[in-house]
């Protein structure tokens, strides 16, 4: 049985944007109105089966740390996907990606998987920002886009969780694959010389 593989998702983006609510409802707690709570990223653990591999799910929460644009060497590293949130009522939100994107890239390179939520699809009516304004963006920074709503659909954050974590885990074979080639290509050139 293969081992289990660990995974460290952290959410971007400003405060209000329902990250928390996000997570929550993720590990199956029901959304929070007033969601005063910060989870503790100790905690949050979820077992997947993602193309035949165990993964275990590890999402960090901001403690509203994002407010003041402090968001530490520790929160950040050892990153695997990073999932940009905003929120589709409030244009600021979205404006803002590019500082988170560019906090995330510059400690960890883009070689990191990357997300963007457009989140509160509930409050469509309320829009600010159109979902292709969300795409287009996404499209540029090489992310996976999608629309969710913690509130009235936590499945649609699920299905991008998802995905993310089926890239991610291509990412991973490909170097491992590659590092297998040149491995065996250094033992042919010894093998030639002995
Ligand atoms: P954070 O600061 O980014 O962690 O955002 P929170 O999760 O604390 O959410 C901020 C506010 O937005 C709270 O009042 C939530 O109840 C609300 N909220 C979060 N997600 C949604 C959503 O999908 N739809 C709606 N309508 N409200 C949401
Ligand atoms: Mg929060």
């Amino acid at each position: 049985m293969a081992e289990n593989i660990d995974i460290k998702i952290i959410l971007l983006g400003e405060t209000g944007t329902g990250k928390t609510n996000l997570i929550i409802t993720y590990y199956g707690e029901k959304f929070d109105i007033n969601s005063k709570s910060t989870l503790d990223s100790k905690t949050n653990f979820k077992k997947l089966t993602i193309n035949n591999r165990q993964c275990v799910i590890n999402m960090w929460d901001t403690a509203g740390q994002e407010q003041y644009r402090s968001i530490t060497k520790t929160f950040i590293n050892g990153t695997d996907i990073v999932i940009l949130v905003y929120d589709i009522t409030r244009r600021d939100t979205f404006l803002e990606l590019n500082y988170w994107f560019d906090t995330a890239t510059l400690q960890l390179g883009e070689n990191d998987v990357f997300g963007v939520a457009g989140n509160k699809s509930d409050l469509f009516i309320d829009a600010k920002v159109t979902p292709e304004k969300g795409e287009l963006f996404a499209e540029q920074k090489g992310c996976f886009f999608s629309l969710t709503s913690a509130k009235k659909d936590p499945k649609s954050f699920e299905v991008l969780v998802e995905k993310l974590l089926e890239k991610y885990l291509k990412n991973k074979n490909i170097i491992k694959n590659s590092e297998k080639i040149i491995i065996s290509e250094i033992k042919k050139k010894k093998k030639k010389f002995c």
